[in-house]
């Protein structure tokens, strides 16, 4: 089949019957509801951009398990050249959309699947990798939206998975039989769930041999009886469901979130890609989290946004001349780069593994991450400072289109006397937004925590530090005998 349009995969989500709840009750249809539609948007953006000529060189490729054009998206990368392309495509998209466009925790997980599941074959004389080809192939051609789950809710972070109070924090299998296993678990924090068709859940950490039902990975259709999607808040949602788009920032475009449980959820054997080899779950989390972290060169791209924004804000206010103004925004760029450079370099860097596919440099994805959960605050912080504090106190869209009251904010509320007070209120809810809406999950909080909390890179870059090496070189220098 070949690639959808993004109303074809819309139609598409219109076939699931996805068992989602939202605000307490349920969501009978997901495409239909203006708190989720402009996350379904971004999705098919995604899906419309890789049909157009003018962005098919990021956006598409050809599978190297078919030989046929496929969205990027869907591909495991074999070569350098292709995770290149993938950090590109992550800050185009970022700056068309200004948000979280979801379908990297798939495309991540299915390289970190393909490349570990050919290893655990080797060694165990499993199926796992030819049950993922076929899976993928399947995904390729019908060209599908696989949401990557990884995160579980953990319970107390002390203690391993075989160790909680309640069995089912982690995600595990309750049930083997002939045909498959049954799942009980919840995976959180859920990227995308809602406009994916299917979900490839992994396990979240390293395990030892009393954790072997918890070391499973597997895929099944997102509507799978026995799943339950629960959607995340997010700061500012309901404006989605207000007339007018200014107040909402940025109208077209969201991420979302959400928890998903699985309750004696039935998957079937050839879906399963690992199955209690707890020796490989460190490589498998590894390979995932080391392929997300230069994912984020998405906030490149919204921070692209954030610092247009700013600079907008500048020339409203008028003080485009100013000397701390030009610095701030040179600030908020170096920053930005920084977090694409980082995320480039581990791509070039990258290197084949085993199974043919190819892994980025870990110790650079780990920094290009570390960055993330830095400069985004810090590139927020600047385009607060340039705005103003306009951009949490001015009055809703209704108020600007009250006859009464409208004049008023026309008159009150204009910057420099060219540009219309409406573009002055759209550019400050659009900073908003980004810093504190329903775009700040995406560029802030997801930012510190998405692809692993701090501390997680910090205990990679310190295993990759090499500081046995460095010292001898110190010593080399110092011309102290080794
Ligand atoms: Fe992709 Fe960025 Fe969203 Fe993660 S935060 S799913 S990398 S767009
Ligand atoms: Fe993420």
């Amino acid at each position: 089949m070949a690639m959808k349009t993004g109303a074809q995969y819309i139609e598409s989500l219109r076939k699931l019957n996805l068992n989602l709840y939202m605000f307490g009750e349920k969501v009978e249809s997901p495409v239909d509801h203006p708190i989720i539609i402009p996350s379904m948007n971004a999705v098919a953006m995604t899906y419309d951009l890789a049909l157009d000529p003018l962005h098919e060189d990021l956006m598409t490729v050809t599978s190297s398990l078919t030989g046929e054009k496929i969205n990027l998206f869907n591909h495991v990368f074999s070569s350098n050249k292709d995770l290149v392309q993938k950090v590109k495509r992550q800050r185009m998209l970022g700056q068309k959309m200004a948000c979280c466009f979801q379908r990297c925790v798939g495309q991540d997980s299915f390289n970190a699947v393909y490349a570990t599941s050919y290893e655990i074959d080797q060694a165990y004389g499993t199926d796992y990798q030819k049950n993922f080809i076929e899976y993928l192939k399947y995904v390729q051609a019908e060209d599908l939206v696989v949401d990557g789950a990884m995160t579980d809710v953990k319970g107390d972070r002390g203690l391993s998975p075989s160790k909680q109070v309640d069995p089912d924090l982690y995600l595990r299998v309750v049930e083997r039989r002939e045909d498959g296993i049954v799942v009980n678990g919840c995976k959180a924090h859920q990227t995308g769930i809602v406009n994916s068709h299917e979900v490839l859940v992994m396990p979240t950490v390293a395990m030892k041999p009393e954790d072997r039902d918890y070391a499973v990975c597997f895929s099944v259709p997102s509507d799978t009886p026995g799943i339950t999607l629960i959607y995340g808040r997010q700061s500012c949602d309901t404006r989605k469901m207000e007339e007018g788009d200014i107040d909402v920032g940025n109208s077209q475009f969201g991420g979302h979130e959400a928890l998903i449980v699985f309750d004696h959820v039935f998957v079937p054997k050839e879906r399963i890609f690992l199955n209690g080899e707890t020796d490989f779950v460190g490589m498998l989390v590894e390979r995932f989290s080391g392929h997300h972290r230069p994912s984020y060169a998405c906030k490149a791209g919204v921070g692209d946004v954030l610092i247009g924004a700013a600079a907008l804000a500048a020339d409203y206010n008028g003080v485009p001349k100013a000397s701390h103004i030009k610095d701030k925004l040179i600030e908020m760029t170096y920053l930005n780069e920084n977090i694409y450079a980082t995320a480039l370099a581990c791509s070039y860097e990258g290197f084949e593994t085993p199974s043919g596919a190819y892994l980025i440099d870990l110790l650079l994805a780990n920094v290009c991450k570390q960055n993330v959960t830095r400069f985004p605050y810090e590139i927020a912080r600047l385009a607060e400072d340039i705005a103003g504090g306009l951009m949490v106190t001015q009055p809703a869209e209704k108020d600007l289109r009250n006859p009464k009251i409208g004049p008023y904010i026309e008159k009150y509320l204009k910057g420099v006397d060219s540009v219309p007070t409406e573009n002055r209120m759209r550019i400050m809810r659009l900073i908003e937004n980004l810093t504190l809406g329903t775009g700040a999950v995406g560029y802030r909080t997801e930012s510190m925590h998405g692809a692993g909390s701090p501390q997680a890179q910090r205990v990679m870059i310190n295993r990759f530090a090499n500081l046995d090496y460095k010292k001898k070189l110190a010593k080399n220098i110092a011309k102290i005998p080794d």
